[in-house]
């Protein structure tokens, strides 16, 4: 793997072409650089901060060519709110300055830029820099993606939910705000694998992953595959009513997607079930929620959803043990 266009596809990505976002108010220089990449890269462009940030937030780019004189917001701010954003702080900045002095670039590493070209630019050295720079993004990628991700399902790991779940404990109780977790699992999946393989049975869980990560989609909301055949998420700022909601509307969702499923005790299609355990955060106590408290509601609640007859949602309330 010593190519970007070959890291990209390593990332599950569709198109090898890495997206570059080239940012100057003067239309000849991104012509230039434009010409440079456009054959084996997809090249973005841009003619003022604004619009650079615009199209990050939008749409985030493997890397940025980042113009530093603009007469709107100049290239170090637009790079120091880059940084500052969570959804955008992973993609590299290269200035691309016509007047190169120490001080400036100073500046422009302390911003978070990875690198410095100096205008005009050579064709050569600015393809070399790129590509050292994409690997590096890519690379990054990768480990977080590893480090993060279920294989199978695409959503976070549990390694990764675990860690969420510990910080958004914490801050519902800085903040008194309400916090929800759910677990939800397949019903009767034994018996699916046995009807109509574990290939098959594979394929359920990709498909319930992602009707998962349809349904919990708000900013912050995590989805995580939790163990075989078990998922959960954490729904920060949510309180019962809105969790049992959307927990609701998610299993139908499930249900609607209508997979076949003849061995099961529930129906003729693919059911889950789910507990959901609320933090109701804000009620006259500043106590503590421990995550693993939370866990152990929801898995009550789960396993109260299947003594029910499955296919169903049950939640309940986290209240203070004696203290
Ligand atoms: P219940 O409704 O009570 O949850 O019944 P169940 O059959 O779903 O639960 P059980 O815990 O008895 O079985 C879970 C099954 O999930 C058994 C296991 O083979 C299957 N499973 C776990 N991980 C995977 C996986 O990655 N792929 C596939 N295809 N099956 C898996
Ligand atoms: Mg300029
Ligand atoms: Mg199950």
């Amino acid at each position: 793997m010593d190519n970007p266009q070959d890291m990209l596809l390593l990332l599950g990505e569709k198109s090898a072409k890495p997206r570059l976002l080239v940012v100057d108010d003067q239309a000849v220089n991104i012509q230039v650089i434009y010409q440079a990449f456009a054959a084996d890269h997809q090249v973005f462009m841009a003619t003022s901060g604004a619009q650079a940030l615009a199209m990050c937030a939008a749409n985030p780019p493997d890397l940025l060519l980042l113009d530093v004189v603009m007469p709107d917001i100049d290239g170090l701010e637009v790079c120091r709110r880059l940084k500052a954003d969570e959804a955008t702080r992973h993609i590299p900045v290269i200035f691309v300055t016509g007047h190169s002095d120490p001080a400036e670039e100073t500046r422009g590493l302390e911003v978070g830029a990875v690198d410095f070209i100096a205008k005009p630019i050579n064709p050569q050295i600015v393809r070399a820099r790129v590509r050292t720079h994409l690997m590096l993004k890519f690379q990054a990628d990768l480990l977080r993606q590893l480090a993060q991700r279920d294989g199978l399902t695409g959503v976070y790991n549990r390694r990764h939910f675990d860690a969420c779940l510990e910080a958004e404990c914490r801050r519902a109780a800085r903040s008194r705000q309400p916090l929800s977790l759910l677990m939800i699992d397949v019903d009767d999946f034994k018996r699916y694998n046995d009807r109509y393989g574990h290939q098959a049975g594979d394929d359920v869980l990709r498909q319930v992953a992602q009707a998962l990560q349809f349904g919990f989609a708000r900013a912050g909301d995590v989805v995580a595959r939790y163990g075989g055949e078990e998922f959960a998420c954490v729904l920060p700022d949510t309180e019962a009513t809105a969790a049992l909601a959307l927990a609701e509307r998610t299993e139908q969702y499930i249900r609607a997607l209508g997979i076949a499923h003849e061995a099961s005790r529930v129906g003729p299609v693919l059911t889950v079930s789910i507990g959901v355990a609320v933090y109701a955060g804000g009620s006259g106590s500043s106590a503590e929620v421990e995550p693993s408290a939370l866990l152990a509601l929801a898995d009550q609640q789960l396993y109260e959803a299947k003594r029910q007859g499955r296919g169903r949602v049950v939640l309940a309330v986290h209240t203070l043990g004696p203290s």
